[in-house]
């Protein structure tokens, strides 16, 4: 399935022509993972967007969502992982509170492959 989406959200000048008619879009072909690209309407300029940095408690060089897209997990087990991975590792949160936070995903998980 290709997604393609597309957003107003104001965006920085072209480098190439200086013009403020930019667009942002998103796409994604086949199974790859989503693309985050900014194109220029006047001159066609365009560049793939880099991925916002993961956050401070996943400080490693394998982030819970590379595996999450590796593995395809869906939703909720994509964020039982989250939270075991992040557990005792984030600033506010014990590690009790994620495990807690984890099982309440599984449970979902449980939940959907029980329906028949
Ligand atoms: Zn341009």
């Amino acid at each position: 399935m290709d997604v393609c989406s597309m957003s107003s959200e104001k965006t920085s000048e072209c480098p190439k022509c200086d013009s403020v008619r930019m667009r942002k879009y998103a796409c994604s072909f086949g199974d790859n993972p989503i693309k985050k690209y900014v194109q220029c309407l006047e001159c066609g300029w365009s560049k793939e967007l880099e991925r916002k940095e993961p956050p401070k408690h996943y400080d490693h060089e394998i982030q819970p969502w590379d595996v999450i897209n590796e593995w395809k997990l869906d939703f909720w087990a994509g964020n039982a992982l989250k939270y075991i991975c992040r557990a005792g590792k984030k600033e506010g949160n014990t590690a009790v509170q994620d495990y807690k936070k984890a099982i309440t995903y599984l449970e979902e998980c449980i939940r959907r492959d029980s329906i028949d």
